[in-house]
Order: structure tokens, then sequence, then C-alpha cells
């Protein structure tokens, strides 16, 4: 049997309780099949070290089969020169295993529908969709910067930038993720304006030919932040450039209620990723037992699917989630009068029950 190498990083504020959840998740679904390595990223390796990740640090991440990451950073530290912010050390990471593609799945559980923000009529109808982001190209990577005109006007640039290899890489993502779901892509661009949505658009229309099992259509970005709101059901897999999956991803996590709920993934070309919950580091819960487990939970599922093929053990879990819930479990934010929150180790407890 395979032994994979995990790197994994509890980080600051309420990462070591949410990664003692999930590896504990992991040993009941996958008993001695990983190895861990812990890793001092974030604030605690500024504090030891004076960096946010180490040499060393960074090679046990390259040296891994995958990441799982709790979070980083906190006030103590969040006044630091940039490259002394602990999110540095995420960055860095994502650059090095060359992670291109985020995905943030966003789905509205039944038993939750109350939290959602959304219309009763909306909510009712639910929704469970992939927001599948470009991560290292666009117009957080373009050429930037600052001149003057004749009449003295400063005048600031940013570029959206994107070939055709970096747009056919994300799209074969989308394709792939969309017949391991319900077979439809939406492709999200701006290609009434910007010159890089029309190359965007003709390259994941050539990719679609070989997926012609996969529906795909087109969506400007404006009418997607709007169908969000008004039908998330149509929705399956999204795709879109790294700006567009930014703002839209971040929409679509409101609509489902609550923040310690959603996982998310990193991937790059081969099977390793990076796998963290969407939320931070939540340093008013740290060290007291408070914090919702079940994004770090869903993220390991994630991991078990994507990264190591393992796809009935992910399916075990998302399940044991969803049946804690159904059973009325709850941790503090997302509770409602009627039941008594439990902790972060209570509410693990719970789901190693269902599982
Ligand atoms: P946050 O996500 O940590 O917290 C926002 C709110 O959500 C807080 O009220 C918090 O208590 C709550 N919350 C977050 N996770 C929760 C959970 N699992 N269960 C219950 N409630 C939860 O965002 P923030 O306050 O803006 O940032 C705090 C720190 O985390 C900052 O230093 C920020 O830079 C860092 N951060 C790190 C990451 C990361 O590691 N990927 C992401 C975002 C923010």
């Amino acid at each position: 049997m395979n032994t994979y190498k995990l790197a994994v990083i509890e980080g600051d504020g309420i990462g070591p309780e949410i990664i003692q959840s999930a590896i504990r998740v992991l040993e009941k679904v996958a008993p001695q099949r990983f190895g861990y390595e812990k890793l001092i990223v974030g604030g605690v390796s500024l504090d030891r070290h004076g960096v946010p990740i180490t040499d060393e640090a960074m090679q046990a991440c390259m040296d891994s089969d995958s990441v799982l990451l709790g979070a980083v950073g906190g006030p103590q530290w969040d006044n630091l020169p940039g490259h002394l912010r602990a999110e540095r050390a995420l960055l860095g990471i994502r650059k090095e295993l060359q992670l291109f593609a985020n995905l943030r799945p966003a789905r509205l559980f039944s038993m939750l529908k109350a939290a959602s923000p959304l219309r009763q009529d909306i909510a009712e109808r639910g929704f469970d969709m992939l927001i599948l982001r470009e991560l290292t190209g666009g117009i957080y990577y373009g050429e930037r910067g600052r001149k003057t005109d004749a009449q003295g006007n400063t005048i600031a640039f940013d570029t959206e930038t994107y070939n055709q290899t970096e747009v056919d890489r994300i799209a074969r993502i989308a394709f792939e993720m969309a017949r391991q779901r319900r077979g439809k892509v939406c492709s999200v661009d701006k290609a009434n304006v910007l010159e890089s949505s029309r190359l965007w658009r003709e390259r994941v229309h050539i990719v679609a030919r070989d997926f012609p099992d996969v529906e795909l259509s087109d969506m400007l970005v404006d009418n997607a932040a709007m169908q969000l709101v008004r039908n998330p059901a149509q929705f399956d897999v999204l795709v879109m450039a790294n700006m567009f999956g930014d703002i839209l991803s971040d929409e679509a996590s409101q609509l489902t209620g609550s923040i310690g709920l959603l996982p998310s993934a990193s991937l790059g070309e081969d099977k390793r990723g990076m796998y963290e919950p969407i939320h931070g580091s939540a340093p008013d819960l740290a060290g007291k037992n408070l914090a919702n487990p079940l994004a770090t939970i869903l993220s390991l599922a994630m991991m078990l699917k994507y990264s190591f093929d393992l796809p009935e053990e992910a399916q075990r879990i998302e399940q044991a989630v969803e049946n804690t819930l159904l059973k009325g479990h709850r941790t503090a934010d997302i509770h409602d009068n009627d039941t008594q929150p439990l902790g972060t180790r209570e509410m693990t407890d719970k789901v190693l029950q269902e599982l």
C-alpha cells in the first residue's frame, strides 16, 4: 500500500485546532496511508526565524505529495512590510509548486438555507457549484506602472495578459472537473470589450472539442455576477480569469451563509496541490475551541479526491459532514437559537461518529 507524504502547515490563530480535526478524520478514513511533516510557516515562522517561510520549509513542500494548510497571519504581523507578511508564504508556495488553478466549491447545504442572504425562494432551490479561478496569470501579474502625460496628469496602468497555454490548461481542468460533476462548464469573460477575453473564449471553445460530452456556455462577467444572486442553481463549473475569479468566488461563498464551511484547493499540472479552508486564522477564536472545523475537513476530502485518487474516502467524508449537519449539530458560527453550539473538538467527534 502507498504511503503518501503530506506537508502539514498549521499556521496561526485557529490553524492548529482545525488541522488537528482534519488529521483525526484522515486517520479514520485512510489509516496509516499518510506520513506527515509538520512545517512552521506564517506568523510562527516570522517569530522564530524572521521570515514567513524558510527555504527548508519551502523545500519540504516541494518534496511532498501535497500541502494541507490551516491558515496564516494575525494582527501582530499585519503591519510588517509586504515581503514579510505571513500570507507571502502562501504566494511563495503557489508559485514554487506552480499551482495555477484555484478550485472553490460553493454549495448551499439544504439544512442551512436560512443562513444564506439569498431570497427565500431562490435559496429553496439550493445550489452546488465549483468556481475555477486562474491563479497565476492575468492582470495581477501583468505589466503595471505610472507615468505622467504632457499636461502633468499622473496615469496608472495595469495590464491583463493571457497566452493560449495559460487558457488551455485551466480550461482543460474545468472540463475534467465537469465530467466528475454534472457535465456543465460556464466560461466567464468580458469578450464584448477585452481582447484578452476574446482569446480566452476562442481557446476555451477549442479545448471543448476534446470534451464533447460536456456542455459549454459563455457568460459575460457582469451578467455572471447578477446570475449568481438571481439563479445560482443553473451553475455547475464556472471557469474564469484571475481577477474575475477573485471577485465572483467571494460573492458565491457569501451566498452559502458561512465562511466556516468552505474548502478550497490549488492545483497545478501534476497531481500535487495545496488544500485549505477559504477563511483566515480567526484570531478572535484562537485557542478557544470555537472554530468550525468543517471547511478544513472538506478541504481534506478535496485532497483525497483530486491529489490521491481516493474518491470513495472523499465521498465518505462529505457524507459524514452532511449527516452531522442534518442531525442538527452546529458550531457557534452556524447555530441558531434552538441548538447548543458545539466546540471544534466536539464537532469533529460528531463527524468521526458518522464515518
Ligand atoms: P478570517 O477569515 O480569519 O475571519 C473573519 C470572520 O470569520 C471572523 O469573525 C472569524 O471569527 C470568522 N471565522 C473565520 N473562520 C472561522 C471558522 N472556521 N469558524 C468560525 N468562524 C470563523 O478573516 P480576517 O479576520 O480578515 O483575517 C484574520 C487573519 O487571517 C489576518 O491576519 C488575515 O491576513 C489572515 N488570513 C489568512 C488567510 C489564509 O491563511 N489563507 C486567508 C484570509 C485571511
